[in-house]
């Protein structure tokens, strides 16, 4: 039963870049690659993967800390693309080279990667047509939700009975409103369109944790308007009072911006405890 676990394993975290494997016994995707293809090669390396065993990249929207590594690494390894149709279009000027792409209408049905079952399903970010995506394996499931200004009743519903998440947690509304970015900026991350708040994903994680989530990385963190520990507490805090036993019943981590730097010794899933 172990080899069909899914693994959620983030590489590169928030505006800087995102990529996160997702592994189920042999079969590993990549979520987003927006970072260059080459970190991504080295990062996979660290991690004990080669880019070879990628067997496919999902793409989450078009927005550059998502895509930018993508062409150069479709390009040159070969590397199959997915994304939803709007996304697709959104960024197709860039990616003419990509020698293998599947588009995918949303809503829609599933579509197998290896062993994973993968459903897509339409988050609210200010792109074309943004995705989140639940892996289904073994009877597991996981599910990766960033770069979504809310959490709908629909959106909650794709996430619901996955035993480990990797969910956006993205700002404090109060570092936010008191730091630097100028008003519209902080409008359109504090908007419908734009990202989730620590507070949003910490009730998204105790209505969850009631459905058999029992992992959950908190990703997408502003360097500006968030801090790791804060972020981490927040979450911690409210699945606590929930009365969760936060040692035996579930695991909150938070993704590292870069979480397999080449002095640093691969440590998956965990940059951070408190
Ligand atoms: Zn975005
Ligand atoms: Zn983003």
């Amino acid at each position: 039963m172990h080899h069909d676990q899914i693994e959620l394993i983030p590489l590169f975290s928030g505006s800087s870049g995102n990529c996160i494997l997702v592994r189920a016994g042999s079969t590993c995707v990549l979520v987003d690659a927006g970072v260059s293809a080459r970190s991504v090669t080295t990062a996979l390396t660290a991690a004990g993967y080669d880019i070879g065993q990628i067997q496919g990249i999902l793409v989450t929207h078009e927005h550059a800390d998502h895509i930018k590594g993508i062409p150069m690494l479709a390009k040159k390894y070969g590397t199959p693309v997915y994304a939803s149709a709007g996304t697709w279009r959104a960024m197709h000027g860039k990616f003419r080279d990509c020698p293998h792409f599947s588009p995918f209408t949303l809503p829609g049905g599933s579509f197998y990667i290896g062993s994973l079952c993968i459903e897509p399903f339409a988050l609210s970010h200010d792109a074309a047509e943004p995705t989140g995506y639940a892996f289904f394996s073994g009877g597991e499931k996981a599910s990766i939700a960033t770069d979504t200004g809310y959490l709908s009743r629909g959106l909650i519903r794709a996430l619901e009975g996955s035993k480990s998440i990797l969910l956006e947690s993205n700002h404090d509304p109060e570092m936010l409103q008191t730091g630097p970015y100028p008003y519209v900026l902080k409008q359109r991350v504090a908007s419908r369109k734009g990202h989730l708040s620590n507070e949003d994903c910490a009730r998204a994680l105790v209505h969850l944790a009631n459905t058999g989530t029992e992992k959950a990385i908190l990703a997408h963190l502003s360097r500006q308007n968030n801090d790791p520990a804060l972020a981490h507490r927040v979450s911690f805090d409210a699945l606590a009072q929930e009365g969760l036993d936060m040692e035996r019943d579930f695991s909150l981590s938070v993704a590292a911006p870069a979480m397999f730097e080449k002095e640093k010794k691969a440590e998956p899933l965990v940059s951070l405890l408190i």
